[in-house]
């Protein structure tokens, strides 16, 4: 007989990114017993490759920014189709959970006067991303580390066991949700290292996986985006939307091919960097929509003031929301005027008044990836880029205020929940979105186990059935490994 390890929580979070960290934290903090899987390791999740910063309308370094103006960008960028009280959440609390995890230890980028620095991005009308350098998603997640483990040594304190109310369960894949009738009664996963299957018992479930990038083949997105809180959360009765926004970032790498869908952040096109086509012009101008005319210059002089004197111009059509910039890459290498590779070009030489030193110390993993990757230097040399597959707007149903699913018991926070960004998402606005409804998603579930009259139980036939499906797909792949001694040409 199959052993199975069984576990008790209030709440489990599945996904150890900015979302499910922060989830887990305000759980906690309610004071919910709250286990975090992952099935990568702790630390390592798709967060921590987010580049170019955390959309807040903190009005640092221009203080004509409030909410509203962020809401109508957010709203104009995802082309109206977003969930309106979604935006307006994000907008109005963004700020809060920024300045949030400045005190729980996060070292942002400063302005002279020593405030958060903001960065500008495209779609958003004033600089407005909170950045560390361009290693943004990396601190959030140290940070969030930071406090789990501080929240660790708390209950260590109180009752001599670090895990005894929030415990990280590393490698760990969560393959079926478990359900009481209609409602979630826990988890079923398997332990990487071993193989040991465990039943996570619990009322709420906080989905924060990630999206689905892996599915295809020129991509940004990381091993883990493989879809799997998307179909648990389908299988076990909640409902998607929105599957068939998903965004191609128009700046990938496209050589070599090793390389190819690397993402080349924003930030070098908020920083000055220009695109360009075979011919040298700046083709943007020729693409700019009839609902962004107003806000965008329409000659390079006018975009190249615009850096320095937001308030007497118009910001250059680079900075257009991604899917503008995407589709406009594709007419250019489309017409015969894309860079050897099938790009175009992207440049910051000669673009920064600090020259070389000052592109090294704004975009430095920029300068390390390209010298690293394809021999390029950035100070002296344009990048070949083209669209990547980058993030999925779709995802779960939620309510915008719980981030309840429709299944009683199921919350979802992050790419993995759907409505937010519309039909598509600005740049920066993911961070802030893993953090203002991580925190609503662990509050959310929080309430819903104190409302409770009882617990459900998990029916031995649902464990069953996960077991027999788990054992099935681990035979199944068993089935398709050649063994060593497999003569080669039987393998082809
Ligand atoms: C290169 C790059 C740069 C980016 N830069 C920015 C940026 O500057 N600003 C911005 O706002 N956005 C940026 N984004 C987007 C942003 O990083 C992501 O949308 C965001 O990090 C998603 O966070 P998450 O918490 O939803 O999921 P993730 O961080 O992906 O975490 C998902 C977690 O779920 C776990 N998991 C998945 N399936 C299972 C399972 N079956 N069982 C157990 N665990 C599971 C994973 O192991 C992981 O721990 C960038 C994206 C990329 C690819």
């Amino acid at each position: 007989m199959t052993e199975i390890e069984r576990h008790s929580y209030d709440v489990v979070v599945i996904g150890a990114g900015g979302a499910g960290l922060r989830a887990a934290i305000e759980a906690r903090l309610q004071g919910k017993r709250t286990a975090i899987i992952s099935k990568s390791l702790f630390g390592k999740a798709h967060t921590v490759m987010a580049e170019g910063g955390a959309a807040a309308a903190m009005g640092n370094v221009n203080p004509n920014d409030n909410w509203q103006v962020h809401f109508r960008d957010t709203m104009r960028g995802g082309k109206f189709l977003n969930n309106w009280r979604m935006a307006e959440l994000h907008a109005k609390e963004a700020p809060d959970r920024v300045w949030e995890l400045e005190h729980w230890g996060a070292l942002f980028d400063r302005t002279k006067d020593g405030k958060i620095s903001q960065r500008n991005f495209g779609g958003h009308e004033y600089p407005r991303l909170a950045h560390v350098g361009d290693r943004t998603g990396l601190e959030l997640i140290r940070t969030a580390q930071q406090k789990i483990v501080a929240l660790q040594q708390q209950d260590h304190a109180e009752t001599g066991d670090y895990e005894s109310n929030l415990k990280v369960w590393a490698e760990t894949t969560v393959t079926r949700l478990l359900l009481d009738g209609e409602r979630i009664c826990g988890a079923f996963a398997y332990v990487r290292e071993t193989g040991r299957f465990v039943v996570f018992e619990a009322p709420a479930v906080v989905l924060a996986t990630g999206g689905i990038g892996k599915a295809f083949k020129v991509t940004s997105n990381s091993w883990e985006y493989t879809g799997d809180g998307h179909s648990l959360a389908l299988l076990a009765g909640a409902t998607l939307l929105n599957m068939e926004f998903v965004q191609f970032h128009p700046t990938g790498m496209v050589w070599p091919p090793s390389v190819k869908g690397i993402l080349v952040t924003e930030s070098v096109r908020g920083d000055r960097g220009v695109l360009k086509n075979s011919d040298g012009e700046r083709f943007m101008f020729d693409y700019i929509p009839e609902v962004f005319k107003s806000q965008y210059a329409t000659s390079p002089e006018e975009g190249d003031r615009w850096y320095d004197d937001p308030d007497n111009n118009r910001r250059p059509p680079e900075l257009l929301p991604r899917d503008e910039v995407a589709r406009a890459i594709n007419s250019e290498v489309k017409a015969g005027r894309g860079s050897p590779h099938g790009g175009v070009f992207l440049t910051v030489v000669d673009r920064m008044p600090g020259g070389a030193a000052e592109i090294v110390r704004r975009l430095p993993s920029m300068h390390h990836q390209f010298k690293e990757l394809a021999d390029v230097d950035i100070t002296t040399e344009p990048m070949e880029v083209g669209p990547t597959c980058h993030y999925v707007m779709g995802g779960v149903e939620v309510d915008p205020d719980t981030a309840a699913a429709l299944v009683p018991g199921l919350f979802a926070a992050g790419e993995v929940a759907g409505g937010m960004h519309g039909s598509n998402r600005l740049g920066g606005n993911s961070l802030t979105d893993l953090l203002v409804f991580g925190r609503r998603a662990g509050l959310g579930a929080s309430e819903y186990v104190d409302a409770l009259d009882a617990r459900p139980a998990v029916p031995e036939t649902e464990v069953e059935a996960a077991t027999a499906e788990a054992l099935a797909r681990s035979s199944a792949r068993t089935a398709r490994t050649p063994t060593p001694s497999t003569p080669s040409s039987s393998r082809r």
